[in-house]
């Protein structure tokens, strides 16, 4: 499509989203008393405005009900994280028993790591990108040397080559076959943080398992995002956020995936939990543990209602929408923002460099070479909340969900003003 720089482009875009109504579902802060344009989904997304009745439902039925409310309350809370495996199944491309709620996302790689990273003197290593998200750096860090290994040797970083801001599947494959049976782990986030690239999950997965290694992935960027075919792909865990595109609130529920094949093999170790065991049992409180044999045996207390009641209601408008319509807008989004930022750094002379590569999801990553942190002010202050990393990266992720065509005229407009009024 032939893009155009102009709000009655813009609009016609808006027109001819079936999308476009969906801004309406959520809740937008105001500055200069006008919604603003919300680049940060993939930081913290916006509030739906369904979330307060699912929160004002729980805190109704304890009112109400205290303890019976685990068994009679409209949703009972016992098996309260249930509801979201479905939904969230299809999200991730995985069958339901796959797929379970509980913790956090930190948390919950660690737990999975008790199970996936079980080093022996020879196959002790763990492959990741360069420059992981911190947490991911720390959390292999520490699971490295709680088994009495070196960091600096059980760490194999893929790197990016010199000059370049993306890696190379071709590099990550070949690190992988060059650690071979030294690799006892792969686990790289899925959508890179910084540069908003997406990796090739199905072709590093096939590599990881064909060294014999088990395969994990961080979905933290990708998941609401990108189209998942975690049980096609042969990946055997995932874990994810559900803050930043799924839109369920600050530091809510996490998600995990665990393939289908580890799921009634009782020989692999777990740190365990009584919500891990069968519903029928549970309360016979037996000291045996047994097991779902689904990936609620990973679940270890029982669920955090309050917290799993915003992203339940958060998933009823991804299982109303529906991936694909979200795949399909959010291409078009960002192809437009990508065309908007190249109209105004030829209007501006000034030189932009977008460092996210074709292969990409929500966001672009923008190299403002010579703009510094007055130019981030003068956008936060003007309505547009973006995210800005030092020295002068900012991230721009327009959400498909409740981000519009117009939004993203009027970011290039006042970008070109925050720029020329230097
Ligand atoms: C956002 C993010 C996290 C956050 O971890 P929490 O445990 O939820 O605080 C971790 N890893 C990656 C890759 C992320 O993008």
């Amino acid at each position: 499509m032939q893009f155009e720089n102009t709000l009655k482009f813009a609009q016609k875009l808006d027109s001819e989203d079936k999308l476009h109504d969906y801004k309406n579902e959520f809740h937008f802060p105001q500055v200069n008393g006008k919604d603003v344009i919300y680049f940060t989904g993939n930081s913290l997304g916006l509030q739906p405005k369904c979330t307060q009745s699912y929160i004002d439902e729980v805190m109704t039925d304890w009112k109400n009900l205290a303890v019976e409310g685990h068994f009679h309350s409209k949703k009972p809370w016992w098996d309260y994280h249930e509801r979201l495996a479905e939904p969230l199944s299809e999200i991730v491309g995985a069958k339901t028993e796959e797929v379970s709620v509980m913790n956090t996302l930190t948390a919950n790689l660690h737990f999975l790591m008790v199970s996936f990273y079980r080093p022996t003197k020879k196959r002790f290593k763990i492959l990741c990108e360069e420059k992981a998200f911190p947490s991911d750096q720390y959390l292999l860090q520490s699971q490295v040397k709680f088994h009495g290994f070196n960091p600096d040797e059980a760490l194999v970083e893929v790197k990016k080559r010199e000059g370049e801001h993306f890696w190379r599947t071709e590099d990550v494959v070949a690190k992988i076959k060059e650690v071979g049976e030294e690799l006892a782990l792969v686990l790289i986030g899925g959508v890179n943080y910084y540069n908003g690239q997406v990796f090739d999950m199905e072709t590093i997965t096939k590599i990881g398992k064909s060294v014999g290694a088990f395969v994990g992935w961080d979905l933290a960027h990708a998941v609401g995002n990108i189209e998942l075919k975690l049980h096609t792909w042969g990946v055997d865990f995932a874990a994810w956020c559900s803050y930043k595109y799924m839109n369920s609130g600050p530091g809510n529920a996490s998600g995990i995936f665990v393939h289908e094949k580890h799921l009634a093999d009782d020989s692999i170790p777990r740190f365990q939990g009584w919500w891990g065991t069968k519903k029928e049992t549970r309360f016979l409180m037996k000291p045996e543990f047994e097991s779902t044999h689904t990936a609620d045996s990973w679940q270890v207390s029982n669920p955090s209602v309050l917290s799993l009641a915003p992203y339940l209601s958060s998933l009823t408008l991804f299982e109303e929408v529906g991936m694909k319509s979200l795949i399909e807008k959010r291409i078009s989004i960002v192809s437009y923002l990508e065309f908007i930022l190249h109209e105004i750094d030829k209007e501006v002379n000034s030189t932009f460099e977008i460092i996210t590569p074709m292969e990409r999801g929500c966001q672009l990553s923008v190299l403002l070479h010579g703009e510094g942190r007055p130019l981030f002010d003068y956008l936060m202050k003007n309505g547009v909340i973006v995210d800005w990393r030092e020295p002068n990266v900012i991230r721009l992720a327009p959400a498909p969900f409740y981000c519009s065509y117009e939004d993203m005229y009027r970011f290039g407009q006042i970008l070109k003003e925050g720029i020329l009024s230097k």
